[in-house]
């Protein structure tokens, strides 16, 4: 099993294989390409390009797909997937960054906000045209922008989902069989401010692997870690360690967040004696070279 990072840092740390950097957040932020690493863009949401420009935001019975409209419960305000120019906005964008030396492309919330959306007169007219079902119609829209966006990575090409293995496609049009062909990997972000509490993670890591017919990366929250939380962490990255996964993220502020995660599996004694009596002979192995660097 591979550990990595998703990090909001261009640099790479030692003792990690994996390396995510966040070029584009769900806020509008824009960074320059992180080299040689594999580059998180995060598509349809994106809160300073609707402040800009109210109009493109996706729409429903319920109202407007925005954190603020409390008749929904959605994360991050949306733009409507099918609208033509800020969709070639991010094209353009995913190709500009592709052209930079960087190892590859992760796609995140390149989907519909949920179930009821979009109904703008745009994307009830496509679906119209289209002939479909509304969830076959709102899949198809989403698996096309995807093999749009692979068409213009050279690298590695991976994709994010909101965590949910069996209404994915309903709710977000996300058809994960129509979009294993088209990715090296799968990236399932569980995050948490902790994992005091980690069944779910073994639960849904558990569900996806068995759905998803590509390999996959699971990744966890490390920011804010004390202590505690650190213990808490690294005993669910051991349980998911049993698991046939190609890898574990921890999603860190910056490097020294990291390396902090480190340091603290590599002097725990009483964790490191955790992991060899349980008999965690993977983690057990990671921390081993860890020990090496820090
Ligand atoms: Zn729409």
């Amino acid at each position: 099993m591979k550990m990595g990072l998703v990090t909001y840092a261009p640099e790479k740390v030692k003792g990690f294989d994996l390396h995510v950097y966040y070029a584009k957040w769900a806020d509008g932020s824009i960074f320059p390409a992180a080299k040689s690493m594999q580059n998180d863009i995060t598509c349809f949401c994106d809160a300073k390009a609707i402040r800009e420009d109210p109009s493109i935001v996706a729409v429903s019975k319920n109202g407007l797909a925005l954190r603020k409209n409390r008749k929904i419960n959605v994360p991050f305000d949306y733009v409507c997937p099918t609208n033509p120019e800020y969709r070639t906005k991010v094209l353009d964008y995913i190709k500009e960054l592709d052209s930079e030396g960087i190892q590859g492309v992760t796609l995140n919330l390149y989907h519909f906000p949920d179930e009821e959306f979009c109904v703008c007169p745009r994307c009830v007219e496509l679906w119209r045209q289209s002939g479909l079902n509304w969830t076959e119609w709102r899949a198809q829209t989403i698996t096309d922008f995807l093999k749009e966006a692979k068409s213009l990575v050279y690298g590695t090409f991976a994709v994010e989902m909101f965590p949910d293995p069996v209404l994915a496609k309903e709710r977000f049009g996300i058809d994960f069989e129509s979009i294993a062909p088209l990715v090296k990997y799968f990236h399932v972000p569980l995050s948490s401010r902790d994992y005091f509490t980690n069944y779910w993670v073994d639960l849904l890591t558990r569900d996806f692997l068995k759905v998803l017919k590509k390999p996959v990366v699971v990744e966890l929250s490390a920011e804010m870690l004390t202590a505690e939380k650190a213990d808490a962490l690294l005993k669910t990255v051991a349980y998911l360690s049993r698991h046939d996964l190609m890898g574990v993220l921890l999603l860190v502020h910056d490097s020294e967040n990291a390396r902090k995660v480190c340091r603290f599996a590599v002097n725990n004694g009483a964790f490191r004696e955790w992991l060899r009596k349980f008999e965690f002979t993977e983690l057990t192995r990671i921390v081993d070279e860890w020990a090496k660097l820090y």
